[in-house]
């Protein structure tokens, strides 16, 4: 690939951060080492100075690594990338580069659970503060803004009712407080959503979802937008530890070839199941993207290629409907997770929610019936066929 050119997503899922090696092998080799030599004193001081070419010790850098790492970052258009052991690790290493005690964090919240507990919990135990807000409404983001914020943490579409955020206003606000506007952008992967071009400074992903595709890998991403910001994220990856080894990093490398491929049909397939599922006795109530119903259509066309493979809907019949739904899909899989090539789908009142309190899983807009579902890259027909046959046994 020409480095100078800028190609489309379809070519560089295929190419980007591939780069010709020792035997111009068409797949990078996967570097199983945990360290590496010194041609001589001099080299070696030199990698430490940082000026050398090479690679020290696999935590702090390796070539299987940085393949990877520079596949994501050009896809998200932005100056380097971090792989991480997980989507949290990547989430914790930069909450811990930027933030002290006394700072304040503005955190959507429709967020990834873990990240509000990591918030609410060890970083508020550090002297932390975060106010958890609905970012899908500017002005709430504006209102909870104060002296001491430092962070602006969207999550859009936010997790689990697909609420979306305008990146662009948040990045104004968040540049004119002198904060960092940090956006998790799993649920739409590069593909769908870049928002370095919305004013992001830090982009974090759980490559665990979409990136990798294939639910086979836990492994996670951060992407900063200049070298600065790159340099504080590595120093502190590098003391914090939680980085991706080599053969996992080979693995997501290898699936996101078919990144901007699984997200055609991602969209297409979704798209086609929500336009089935509005018109279903038995649904109540559908939240995605790509429907006109949804509360930020207009923001979504433009803030997103693609409306995504993730819907929301309500099922009649409250937490009992939503069981009959999962007791009776056989081609969906009942499993949490997303953005693999399999249809997952999830009811979080019996299963992941089951054990949090009634009043307080309906604050969090976690409804009786409400259902998840990961559309993955199957046939549209037989999916909408097997939601059919298990929405109707609801009684
Ligand atoms: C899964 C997920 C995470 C956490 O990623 P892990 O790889 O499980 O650590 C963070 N954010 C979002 C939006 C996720 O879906």
């Amino acid at each position: 690939m020409d480095k100078a050119k800028q190609y489309t997503d379809d070519t560089k899922s295929v190419h980007a951060g591939i780069s010709d090696n020792e035997h111009l092998a068409v797949v990078p080799p996967i570097y199983q080492t945990s360290t590496f030599k010194f041609h001589d004193a001099d080299h070696g001081a030199s990698l430490f100075a940082g000026s050398g070419d090479g690679y020290i010790y696999t935590r702090m850098g390796n070539p299987t690594v940085t393949a990877l790492e520079d596949a994501v970052a050009q896809l998200e258009e932005g100056h380097k990338g971090l792989a991480t052991a997980s989507g949290m690790a990547a989430i914790h290493t930069v909450f811990t580069a930027y933030l002290q005690q006394g700072d304040h964090v503005v955190c959507s919240e429709a967020v990834y659970g873990p990240t509000t507990t990591l918030l609410a919990t060890v970083f508020r135990k550090y002297g932390v503060e975060t106010s958890f807000v609905d970012t899908s409404n500017t002005e709430a983001i504006r209102a909870a803004v104060k002296e001491n914020t430092k962070m602006i943490y969207i999550e859009t579409p936010g997790n689990p009712t697909l609420v979306i955020s305008d990146l662009q206003a948040a990045a104004q606000i968040a540049h004119s407080h002198d904060a960092l506007l940090v956006v998790d952008n799993t649920f739409s992967s590069p593909v769908l959503q870049k928002p370095f071009h919305f004013g992001a400074d830090v982009v974090v992903h759980s490559m665990t979802k979409f990136l990798n595709g294939h639910a086979d890998v836990v492994a996670g991403m951060i992407v900063a937008k200049d070298e600065e910001n790159y340099k504080i994220l590595r120093k502190t990856l590098n003391l914090l530890g939680g980085v991706l080894d080599p053969m996992n990093s080979f693995l997501v490398h290898r699936g996101i070839k078919t990144l901007a491929a699984r997200m055609t049909i991602h969209n297409k397939n979704a798209q086609k199941i929500a336009e089935f599922l509005e018109n279903h006795s038995k649904v109540e109530h559908v939240v995605f993207p790509g429907l006109k119903s949804h509360p930020q259509y207009e923001l979504a066309k433009k803030q997103m290629s693609g409306p995504g493979g993730m819907i929301s809907f309500d099922v009649v019949g409250g937490v009992e409907g939503g069981k009959a739904v999962m007791n009776n899909v056989k081609l969906c899989q009942l499993a949490v997770s997303l953005g693999g090539v399999e249809t997952l789908i999830q009811h979080p009142a019996s299963m992941t929610h089951a054990i949090m309190p009634r009043e307080e899983r309906l604050k969090a807009h976690i409804t009786d019936g409400l259902v998840r579902l990961s559309v993955g890259i199957e046939d549209a027909d037989e999916l909408i066929a097997d939601l059919d046959q298990a929405l109707n046994c609801i009684p």
